[in-house]
């Protein structure tokens, strides 16, 4: 990667902004209205069911493809057509990244940091970075498919760019891998540089962005940090019981409770005043074995998707970012 990075200057102009962006095939919008914006330095995650519009209205935003109507700017500036003063300050990651299949993996890297004229001293600290360290005498033919996801990676980033797309960049990697590539993003992210994602991997997203964009058939329903959005549409805890400790009509009986269901080998209580259950558990069952889970992004966005796929209405609006304009 290359060594210069962005000054992050979170009052500039935003990294991106998509405006009432519509995209349609055959008469069917996959991008439905569209408007948000992507600050500098921010850590953004699209996010949504399959086919819900995330790799078209990224790569409209990549320039990849054009909007039927709406405008897009990137650094102020439309990606499309094909903007070739942006393409130096973009890394772009697809699903469908293109590779000198017949190279290995070093000669792979140090062509496309070439096509981009950067440093080729960046070739060996980006292949290290993405954990192909190893691997720079292997034909791009023979990688494995979390392998050349790596290297689509590395593909996105060897020029050191401003901003970088990554379409499911951790979709083929194992535990471990994912884990190396937080750690890689979370250092880009650290450098200043702006980064539009997306990820089927909540915890991810929670662990890992700023804000996130939820689309559901094409609209986006929501937009802000995954700590507001939880606290917003916070999905109720749930506390844990080992089975035998407490009936389920004792348990429903309980104040605070909301709900009271068998999984496993427990008896799972809903509620939002977990404080005051486990109040009332303790004298009654003890509570050695009672586990408390706390909502998560995914508890929301499968709340959210599930009830935006029955009836589609804008949720609230960004709260960062009311806050910054009511500033
Ligand atoms: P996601 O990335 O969220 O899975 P996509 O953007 O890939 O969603 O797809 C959104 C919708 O647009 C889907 O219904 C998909 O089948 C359709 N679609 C995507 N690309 C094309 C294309 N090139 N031609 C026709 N339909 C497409």
């Amino acid at each position: 990667m290359s060594s210069t990075s962005p000054t992050p200057d979170h009052g500039a102009q935003p990294a991106v902004t998509v405006s009432e962006v519509i995209k349609s095939y055959g008469g069917r919008r996959a991008v439905d209205e569209v408007s948000l914006e992507v600050r500098r330095g921010e850590f953004f995650g699209l996010l949504g069911p399959n086919g819900a519009g995330k790799s078209t209205l990224v790569e409209i935003m990549e320039g990849l493809r054009k909007a039927d109507s709406g405008s897009v700017t990137v650094f102020g500036e439309s990606p499309w057509p094909r903007n070739t003063a942006l393409l130096p300050r973009m890394g772009v990651q697809t699903q469908s990244s293109a590779f000198f299949v017949r190279q290995t993996v070093h000669e792979h890297l140090r062509t496309v940091a070439a096509l981009f004229g950067a440093d080729p001293g960046a070739v060996d600290a980006t292949l290290d970075a993405v954990g192909l360290g190893g691997r720079h005498g292997i034909r791009v033919d023979s990688l494995s498919g979390g392998q050349r996801q790596r290297l689509a990676i590395a593909s996105a980033l060897v020029h050191g760019p401003e901003l970088i797309f990554l379409d499911e960049p951790t979709a083929a990697l194992d535990p471990e891998g994912r884990r190396d590539l937080w750690e890689v993003l979370r250092g880009l992210k650290a450098q200043g540089r702006t980064i539009v994602y997306t990820t089927h991997h909540l915890d991810e997203a929670e662990a890992l962005c700023d804000r996130v964009g939820i689309l559901v058939a094409g609209r986006l329903v929501v937009t802000d940090a995954p700590q507001n959005l939880i606290g917003t549409f916070g999905a109720t805890s749930r506390l844990l019981v080992p089975l035998g400790r407490i009936d389920e009509q004792k348990a429903a009986s309980l104040p605070g409770v909301d709900g009271v269901t068998v999984q496993g080998g427990h008896l799972v209580l809903e509620t939002r005043a977990t404080g005051r259950v486990l109040a009332a558990l303790d004298p009654l069952t003890g509570l050695d074995g009672v586990q408390t889970r706390t909502p998560s992004l995914e508890d929301v966005y499968l709340d959210i998707t599930a009830r935006q796929s029955q009836a589609p209405t804008p949720l609230t609006t960004d709260n960062t970012n009311n806050q910054e304009q009511q500033a």
